[in-house]
C-alpha cells in the first residue's frame, strides 16, 4: 500500500510540506479549516484597505491542482489519536477520520491575550482573514462614527487607535493607521480632521522590535515618533474594554486610555492540537504551548508524527516564515528518507535569513546578520521579498498593481466594510455548532470566545 501522510494546516509550513513530497511515492491528505493559504505578513495590508483579502489568501486546492499525489480537503481537525494513527476532522456536519502512516502537524499558532481572554472581544488579533477585515471594519468605521458624533469627548475616543505590541505586526499597523489618518482619508471628511487621530503603539518591553537589537529599535521608535505615533515603552495593558483600555507604566501609575479601536498584535499562543499530541507522546510543551519537539522535530517514541512551523518549540528559531518552510522541507525529506530505508536525518538546523518590516512607505528596517538599515532600501528589500514569497502568478501582478497605485495616489481601493465584518463573529457565536460550521468551532477553540 503506498505511504499516507496527513498534513494539517495549510500555512507556510503544511503547503511547503506538500509541495517538498511532490515527486515522493507517497499519497498525501492535506487538511485545513479554511479554503486558502494566507500570507499572514500581509494581513496589516487587508486591515488597512490596500490589499484584498483574495490577494494574499489564494485557494490552496489552486495552488495544487497539478500535484497529483495530494487531496485537498476543508474541515477543522478536532482530534489526532496518534496510537490509532488517525485524524479526526468535520466540515459542518460532516464528520470523517482519515488514517496515516506519517503526519505533518503544521497548525501554528494564535494570539495570546496573556490569559485574559476576553479582550479579545474588544481589541481582535491580526492572525486571520476574519481577523483582518473585521479591523478594517472597526478602523474605517472609527472615522465614520468620529464624522457624525456631537460630542467632542466621543470623537477624541473614536479618533484614538491603540496598537498594542511593538513587534512587527505592531509597527507596521501603527504606521499604516497613521498614514491612512494623515493621507489616505486627509481630505474625505467634512467634520473632523484625521490628521488629528491619536494612533499609539503600546508595548511591556524597553524597545520596540526587539529582535532587531536596540539600536534598530531605537531607530524605528525614532521614526514612529516623528511620523506621529506615539510610542509607549515598558508599559503592560492590564485591562481592555468597550470604550478603552488600562496601562500599567514602569513605575507603577497606571493611566486610562479612552479608545474605541483597539488592535492586539502582542504573544503567541500554539495550537490546542499541538498540546493535545505531546500529551499522549510525553512531550513537553513550552510557555507559549508550543510542542518540544525531539531533533528532528518528532514525537518521543513517535518517528512518525512531525510537529512544524509556529507550532514546534526549537531554542533559537523563531516563530517566522522562514522557520515554517524550513522545518517542512526537512520533515518530508525525511519522510522520503525514511521510506527509502536510509538513515534518520541530521538533526533540524535553522537558517536565520533574518528579519524586516515596513515602518511606513518608503521606509522599512532589515536586520540579516551584521548588516542592519533602515530607509527607503530596506523598504524596497521587503517590498520584493514579500512579492517574491506571494503564492500564485496573479496574486503577485495584483498585488504590485496596487501597491504602485496606493504608493503613487496615496489612495487605498480596498476600503468596503460590512456589518456581517464588523458582528459576523459575534453573530456565529450566538448561531452555535448547527450553523456556523468549522470555522467558527475553530475560532472559538482558539480564542476561547
Ligand atoms: C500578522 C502577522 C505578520 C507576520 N509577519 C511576518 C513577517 O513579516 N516575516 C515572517 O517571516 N513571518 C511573519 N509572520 C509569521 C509567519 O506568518 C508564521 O511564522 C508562519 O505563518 C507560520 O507558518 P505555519 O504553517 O506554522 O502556521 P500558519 O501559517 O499559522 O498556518 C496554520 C494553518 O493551520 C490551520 N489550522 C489551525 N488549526 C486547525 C485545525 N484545528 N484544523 C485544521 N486546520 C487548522 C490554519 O487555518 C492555518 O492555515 C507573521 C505572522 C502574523 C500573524
Amino acid at each position: 500500500m503506498t505511504h499516507r501522510v496527513v498534513v494539517v494546516g495549510s500555512g507556510f509550513g503544511g503547503l511547503f510540506a506538500v509541495k517538498a513530497l511532490a515527486k515522493a511515492d507517497v499519497e498525501v491528505t492535506l487538511i485545513d479549516k479554511t479554503s486558502q493559504h494566507l500570507f499572514q505578513p500581509l494581513l496589516y495590508q487587508v486591515a488597512t484597505g490596500i490589499l484584498s483579502e483574495g490577494e494574499i489568501a489564494p485557494a490552496t486546492r489552486e495552488i495544487l491542482a497539478r500535484q497529483k499525489n495530494v487531496r485537498v480537503v476543508q474541515g477543522l481537525v478536532e482530534s489526532i489519536d496518534i496510537t490509532a494513527r488517525e485524524v479526526c476532522w468535520r466540515f459542518h456536519d460532516l464528520e470523517r477520520t482519515t488514517p496515516y502512516d506519517s503526519l505533518i502537524l503544521a497548525t501554528g499558532a494564535g494570539q495570546s491575550y496573556f490569559g485574559h481572554t476576553e479582550f479579545a472581544t474588544f481589541a481582535p488579533g491580526m492572525k486571520s482573514i476574519d481577523d483582518a477585515l473585521e479591523l478594517r471594519s472597526r478602523i474605517f468605521g472609527a472615522f465614520e462614527l468620529a464624522e457624525i458624533s456631537e460630542d467632542p469627548d466621543d470623537v477624541r475616543r473614536l479618533l484614538t487607535f491603540v496598537v498594542v505590541g511593538a513587534g512587527p505586526t505592531g509597527v507596521e499597523m501603527a504606521g499604516q493607521i497613521r498614514e491612512l489618518a494623515n493621507r489616505t482619508l486627509a481630505h474625505e471628511f467634512r467634520r473632523i480632521d484625521p490628521s488629528t487621530a491619536r494612533v499609539m503603539l503600546v508595548d511591556g518591553a524597553p524597545q520596540v522590535l526587539p529582535p532587531f537589537g536596540p539600536q534598530l529599535g531605537e531607530k524605528v521608535a525614532r521614526e514612529l515618533r516623528r511620523l506621529g505615533v506615539e510610542v509607549v515603552l515598558d508599559t503592560l495593558v492590564t485591562d481592555v474594554d468597550d470604550t478603552g483600555l488600562t496601562l500599567k507604566h514602569k513605575d507603577g501609575t497606571t493611566t486610562r486610555v479612552e479608545a474605541t479601536c483597539k488592535v492586539w498584535a502582542a504573544g503567541v499562543e500554539g495550537n490546542p492540537l499541538g498540546r493535545s499530541v505531546a500529551e499522549q507522546a510525553g512531550a513537553g510543551v513550552d510557555r507559549a504551548g508550543r510542542v518540544e519537539v525531539l531533533g528532528d522535530l518528532t514525537l518521543p517514541g513517535h518517528p512518525e508524527v512531525y510537529v512544524i512551523g509556529d507550532l514546534m518549540s526549537v531554542e533559537g528559531v523563531p516563530g517566522q516564515a522562514p522557520a515554517a518552510i524550513q522545518s517542512a522541507r526537512y520533515a518530508a525529506e525525511s519522510i522520503r528518507t525514511r521510506l527509502a530505508g536510509d538513515v534518520p536525518a541530521k538533526p533540524f538546523a535553522y537558517f536565520d535569513k533574518g528579519s524586516m518590516a515596513t515602518i511606513a512607505k518608503y521606509e522599512g528596517v532589515v536586520s540579516i546578520g551584521p548588516l542592519k538599515f533602515t530607509g527607503f532600501l530596506a523598504w524596497l528589500a521587503w517590498l520584493l521579498l514579500h512579492l517574491l514569497l506571494i503564492a500564485g502568478f496573479k496574486q503577485k501582478v495584483s498585488t504590485l498593481v496596487r501597491w504602485a497605485l496606493s504608493f503613487i495616489s496615496n489612495g487605498r481601493s480596498e476600503r468596503v466594510t460590512t456589518n456581517q465584518q464588523l458582528v459576523g463573529r459575534l453573530a456565529m457565536e450566538h448561531l452555535g455548532r448547527r450553523t456556523s460550521g468549522p470555522l467558527m468551532r475553530g475560532e472559538l477553540a482558539d480564542k476561547d470566545r
